[in-house]
């Protein structure tokens, strides 16, 4: 279960509908950069301690590149590489004119201390200065960061250039230039296209929903489902999930026992499940318990290549995380624009805009459908590589 080896399988499947040429295949299977650094931060105790760090850079043929910093045990290369990917994508099927990036550090964020993190995040904000900037490279939270960690971070990086810059990372606390809306882009983004996917899967009224994942972007999305009258039968965190057909209000969900595993979940009775957790969590085996008619890709790369056949085979529609979760990304863009401009916009502005955009992407992504077939996560890859060829093109060749 490689994330990398599954996002290429993505591209190939859409370079075959696409008949794309081998050139441009191999160009857009290949980063422009991987950054890979040995942070040595001082540790609490006196003692100094290393921690490898990576930043790749997908593309940059549409813009900067951009795309969060993650902190965790389990962050890899090869993972870097696939959501960097994943980023050049979901950039070009929204439309913003940025390209794809991420970086990462391996550690386990709850074992250090705050100050300890700080030191780390001003460590790679050093390491990072010469390949990041509102023009070159944009970085933003991720998993286990947050505004703090972006303050941080923009804050040692304006040290080390000696110039303000707050469009350097986006998702930075309000009081740094953040933008209104940022915090529930993510989530009210997937929640733009709801109404549409319910009229696709042929649920008229409110929809039973079931939501893995309680982080940020779970937690916003079933609020706001919520809200809108739809009745969320499940939830999940790390802990295990809650499943209750009666429904469950997302306010009380910490305060529930929630013992089910996140199978029972993702196979629970429902019309949408929203995978909102972390990768690889749909398999094929589960693929074919689900019981949703349709699912909306909230985190990045839930479900395997071979899931995606099963869930073909079985009519279940599948909302592909380049667009289903492209609301945290476009709000990021919405950020730097005031950063770049000195504007601040109001959140009615920012949400109301957010929409148009989840919308419009949502009508490019089913037109490349009715034009190329596939399901929508091919004609989503679609969508992107020819407005990333056609931006590579336009370059010029020589
Ligand atoms: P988060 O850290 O705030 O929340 C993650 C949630 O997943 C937590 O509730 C955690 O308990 C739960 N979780 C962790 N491991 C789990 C497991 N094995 N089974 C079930 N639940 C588990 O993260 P987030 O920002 O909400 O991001 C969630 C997903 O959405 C990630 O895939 C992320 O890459 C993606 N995403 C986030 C954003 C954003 O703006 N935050 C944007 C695009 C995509």
């Amino acid at each position: 279960m490689n994330a990398f080896d599954n996002a290429m399988k993505q591209l190939d499947r859409a370079a075959v509908l696409m008949q794309l040429d081998p050139k441009t295949l191999a160009k857009l299977k290949t980063p422009d950069a991987i950054h890979h650094f040995e942070l040595e931060v001082k540790m609490d105790d006196g003692s100094m301690r290393k921690f490898p760090a990576y930043r790749v850079q997908w593309n940059r043929a549409r813009g900067p590149y951009k795309g969060g910093l993650r902190y965790a045990p389990v962050v890899d290369l090869d993972e870097v590489k696939a959501l960097s990917f994943w980023m050049a994508i979901k950039t070009a099927v929204v439309g913003i004119p940025l390209g794809g990036g991420k970086g990462g550090v391996v550690v386990d964020p709850k074992s250090m201390s705050v100050a300890e993190l700080e030191r780390l995040t001003r460590a790679f904000a050093r390491a990072l200065a010469p390949h990041v900037g509102p023009e070159l490279d944009v970085p933003a939270p991720d998993m286990n960061t947050s505004g703090r960690e972006m303050g941080w971070f923009l804050d040692e990086y304006e040290k080390t250039v000696g110039r303000s810059a707050p469009g350097v990372v986006t998702g930075k606390p309000l009081a740094l230039g953040g933008s209104l809306g940022r915090d529930a882009a993510t989530g009210r983004g997937g929640f733009d296209l709801l109404d549409d996917v319910l009229k696709r899967v042929g649920v008229t009224g409110k929809a039973r929903i079931a939501v893995q994942g309680f982080g940020n972007v779970g937690s916003w999305f079933a609020k706001l489902a919520h809200a809108a009258g739809h009745t969320i039968v499940a939830i999940s965190d790390s802990k295990g999930a809650l499943i209750d057909a009666d429904g469950i209000d997302p306010a009380t969900f910490k305060d529930r026992p929630h013992h089910a595993s996140q199978s029972e979940l993702l196979t629970c009775d429902c019309d949408v499940l929203v995978p909102a957790a972390i990768e690889n969590q749909i398999t094929a085996d589960v693929a074919k318990g689900v019981k949703a008619k349709a699912v909306l890709e909230l985190a990045n790369g839930p479900t395997l290549p071979e899931a995606d056949l099963v869930l073909e085979e079985r009519g279940v529609l599948v909302v592909p995380d380049v667009l289903a979760n492209a609301g945290g990304v476009t709000v990021s863009y919405f950020e730097w624009v005031q950063n770049m401009t000195r504007e601040t916009w109001t959140e009615e502005r920012v949400d109301s805009k957010l929409k148009d955009t989840m919308l419009a992407a949502l009508a490019d992504v089913l037109a490349a459908k009715a034009r190329y077939g596939g399901t929508m996560r091919e004609a989503a890859f679609v969508l992107a590589v020819n407005r990333i060829a056609e931006a590579m093109n336009a370059r010029g060749s020589v």
